[in-house]
């Protein structure tokens, strides 16, 4: 197999071509073709010696994707992404447009292992993770197919970043260095499940990155009912973990909380909720959770919401309701892959 070279850092790229023969630049030259001019191929490359892209070309291969499929909300500027990578895998990514920029969603995984009820994407099992250059490919050809500058992503696409923890990391230096796309690691949210494992090692890394968890409950019974992560790593180990996580790097954990109705919505729950997360250097950001055709869960009313929302502020919890973009591309986790869209239904 040939190295990917575009989930290379600029350190390793630089002993790879010092190993090659060439001076320390020339590194810096091809690092700049993949991350900041972003060419899918080494003939671009203008730069170098036909010499040396004739050798690239055999020890190296620079993997990209292909847009399968792209849909374009109409309420809003929401567009979902088919991908199509070089084995033939489907993954999907969205870019969203806020005030303060375009935000991209991208996955980690093909597929996902954590099997979490309300969500699709792991609906057909997992796959295989994906590699640094596969979750930057996304980032970098979306920008490019939309003619935009992408400021924000959001690690919320298909999969479990923290089950695929050093391609991830792998990812967030190079989408963050000044060579490259140069985002601020602050513009990056990483959500999970609640992989406590991988909440202590990122810890220590000690990113400006926003840590989201998947909290989706306020105690184990319900908790449990519909992530099965929960069975290894409860409710009090998790928020352990995210309480320590707080302050350690002094960044404010954002839950995430899908109000699912007659599950997880009721008063009670906001108050268990509230009590839990007391003290804590939080957000809550409550989601109406989406309809996934293969599972009957239904969104909360938005009385239910405001009523919830009321109790947790009462409590000193700051919390917001996410708004719903892309609802008529089923822009939300996993929905293109299983290839059921409501545009797609229509033509
Ligand atoms: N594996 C990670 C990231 C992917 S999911 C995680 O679990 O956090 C991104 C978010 O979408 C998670 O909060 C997930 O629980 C939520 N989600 C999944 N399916 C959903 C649905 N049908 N409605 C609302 N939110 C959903």
């Amino acid at each position: 197999m040939p190295e990917d070279i575009k989930s290379m850092t600029l350190e390793e790229l630089t002993e790879e071509i010092e190993r090659l023969g060439e001076k320390r630049f020339v590194a810096k030259q091809i690092f700049s073709w993949l991350h900041d001019k972003r060419v899918s191929s080494f003939d671009e490359m203008t730069d170098i010696s036909k010499d040396l892209r004739r050798k690239l070309k055999n020890f190296f291969k620079i993997y990209d994707c292909t847009i399968e499929k792209k849909l374009c909300s109409v309420y809003d500027d929401t567009v979902k992404y088919l991908y199509r990578l070089h084995d033939g895998e489907l993954i999907e990514s969205v870019v969203m447009q806020y005030k303060y920029g375009y935000t991209i969603c991208v996955s980690s995984q093909v597929g996902c292992k954590m099997g979490c009820k309300f969500c699709a994407s792991g609906i057909a099992g997992f796959v295989r993770n994906l590699t640094a250059s596969e979750i930057l490919s996304q980032v970098y050809k979306s920008a490019a197919d939309l003619g935009i500058r992408i400021s924000h992503v959001v690690m919320m696409g298909v999969g479990e970043p923290l089950d695929n923890f050093d391609n991830v990391m792998r990812f967030l230096r190079l989408v963050t260095d000044e060579k490259g796309m140069n985002l601020s690691m602050r513009n990056i949210s990483l959500s999970t499940c609640g992989v406590v494992s991988g909440i202590n090692r990122l810890k220590e890394k000690k990113l400006q990155l926003t840590l989201s968890v998947s909290l989706h409950a306020p105690n184990d019974e319900i908790r449990s009912r519909t992530m099965p992560v929960n069975n290894k790593w409860g409710i009090d180990e998790l928020l352990r973990a995210c309480k320590s996580y707080a302050k350690a790097t002094s960044r404010r954990i954002s839950f995430e909380y899908a109000m699912i109705d007659g599950v997880n919505d009721s008063d009670e729950c906001a108050k268990e909720l509230a009590c839990r997360l007391a003290g804590m250097l939080c957000h809550v950001n409550l989601i109406p959770v989406n309809s996934v055709k293969e599972r009957d869960y239904k969104r909360s009313s938005d009385k239910r919401m405001k009523s919830f929302i009321a109790i947790l502020e009462k409590k000193g919890i700051t919390a917001t309701v996410r708004r719903t973009l892309g609802s008529d591309i089923n822009a939300s986790c996993g929905q293109l892959r299983r290839g059921q869209t409501a545009v797609e239904r229509e033509v």
